[in-house]
């Protein structure tokens, strides 16, 4: 078993054994259930990615109330990893559920304009400064689109991406960096429909030298980046001076910049793009803005929204999706921008994470491991590194670890879940105060445990 510094591997090994087998023990419904959606189901798992989870049975849930979870066999859990940031609000929001009962009886879908759909545009203008938005299903499809609408204004074909970042699941930005610098598909998704070599240009976050190179040529219609990178849960944020001179040098090539806000909604009531006061040319989202309804946004400047309502003139251009701009989602969002994005709500999230911050601090500090621990509003998140990591290159292969599945495991069986590739937490409205002081506790027995000493 591969340890990270401050670790034992032997000792690590045998954790992560004793853990598993635990879960297994205590979950016989859950296993039952899972040996039947084998039969109908790749893995035995809705999605594929549940099956690379640390449990050796996935956690099943029965309901989800608040911000906990509770199992088929009877398991309470405190969760602090909240769907990866798509049920950031909580799992029943008072304000969304009475929206969306009220909505249901106005009905769900009709492909025609809402007055919800004005009020949400423009409330979305009004915070994230960009005039022209409109909707999809999900994150992914928001930066399918705003790439195709960068392509379609700069007569541009090639994007260029952060080293590591995820964006959804698009086949031009599976691409990475080799440990040589070269441009390679990520680990496993090849074969895909596009060659990442020729339509992606991929570097290293915070690299401001290998951007210019990377733009000079001015082949690029557009940088797609998270303002602060979030792989899995991290906080990965930018240098001093990095967003200034992001935004400087797609200027000077003629590239457009798309800031991708899906996991950066904890930083703030206007994403990382107010709180930095940021300039993007596109801003995509989806995740928790409608509140647990599957949902997208995208929005653009006056330049973009000419070409793109040029361009879909007479044809589709390949944008849209008939289950885009429903109502019920646009009902949820309505009530969680107007609702839930409040001060109020921020000044809660940042309380509670910057109490789980300093819970995973002291233990660091206790134990003397050359880790780091950063926070992003209510997103706090531990990396296996001496500092805060400059970019997220560096964070792998320790995403998806021995260490991070023994960790998970250990918190899990005693009721408390974290993200389950990063073991990051998030902090929702809803989450109670003391379970906040449970996951420190707990954190502070599992790395007694996991270190073989007592601090
Ligand atoms: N952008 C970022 C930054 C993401 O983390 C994700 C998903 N984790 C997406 C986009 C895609 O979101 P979805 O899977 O909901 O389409």
């Amino acid at each position: 078993t591969e340890a990270p510094p401050g670790l034992d591997p032997k000792r690590l090994g045998e954790l992560l054994d004793e853990e598993r087998a635990r879960w297994i023990e205590a979950r016989p419904r859950s296993a039952a259930l899972r040996e039947r959606a084998r039969r109908s189901q790749i893995h035995g798992t809705p999605q594929h990615w549940i099956n690379q989870f640390p449990p050796p049975v996935p956690l099943t849930v029965e309901r989800a109330a608040g911000a906990r979870l509770y199992d088929v066999d009877g398991h309470e859990y405190a969760d602090f990893g909240l769907a990866g940031t798509a049920a950031l609000w909580g799992h029943d929001h008072p304000a969304v559920v009475t929206a969306l009962r009220d909505q249901l009886g106005r009905g769900s879908v009709t492909l025609w304009s809402h007055e919800d759909h004005v009020w949400v545009t423009e409330e979305l203008r009004h915070r994230f400064g960009l005039p022209f938005w409109q909707f999809t299903v999900s994150a992914s499809d928001a930066n399918r689109f705003a790439l195709l609408l960068a392509k379609v204004t700069t007569g541009r074909r090639r994007i260029l991406i952060f080293n590591r970042a995820y964006h959804g699941s698009l086949e031009q930005t599976a691409a990475v960096l080799s440990p040589d610098g070269e441009v390679i598909p990520q680990p496993g998704v090849e074969p895909n429909g596009v060659d990442v070599r020729e339509t992606t240009k991929v570097v290293e976050f915070n690299d401001l030298d290998a951007l210019e190179r990377a733009l000079a040529p001015g082949d690029v219609a557009a940088v797609l980046a998270e303002p602060v990178m979030t792989n899995g849960g991290a906080v990965i944020r930018p240098e001093p001076g990095f967003h200034a001179a992001l935004r400087d040098l797609t200027r000077r090539t003629g590239t457009l910049l798309i800031i991708d806000e899906t996991q950066t909604i904890p930083a703030g009531p206007g994403g990382c793009t107010r709180e930095f006061g940021l300039e993007p040319d596109l801003i995509t989202m989806g995740k928790c803005i409608a509140g647990g309804v599957p949902a997208g946004l995208y929005g653009m400047s006056d330049t973009v929204a000419a070409a793109a309502a040029r361009y879909t003139e007479h044809g589709d251009g390949g944008l849209g999706s008939t289950m885009a701009s429903g109502p019920l989602a646009v009902r949820a969002m309505r009530a969680v921008l107007g609702e839930v994005m409040t001060d109020d709500t921020y000044a809660r999230l940042d309380r509670l994470g910057e109490r789980y911050e300093r819970d995973i601090a002291a233990v660091i500090a206790r134990y003397d491991l050359p880790w780091h621990v950063g926070r992003l509003g209510g997103r706090v998140s531990y990396a296996f590194t001496p500092g805060p990591p400059r970019n997220a290159g560096r964070l792998y292969p320790s995403v998806g670890s021995a260490a991070r599945k023994a960790l998970w495991l250990y918190m899990a069986n005693r009721g408390i879940v974290v993200n389950a590739m990063s073991g990051g937490g998030l902090m929702s409205p809803l989450t109670a105060e003391a379970d906040v002081e449970r996951h420190g506790a707990l954190f502070a027995e599992a790395i007694g445990a996991l270190t073989g000493r007592s601090g």
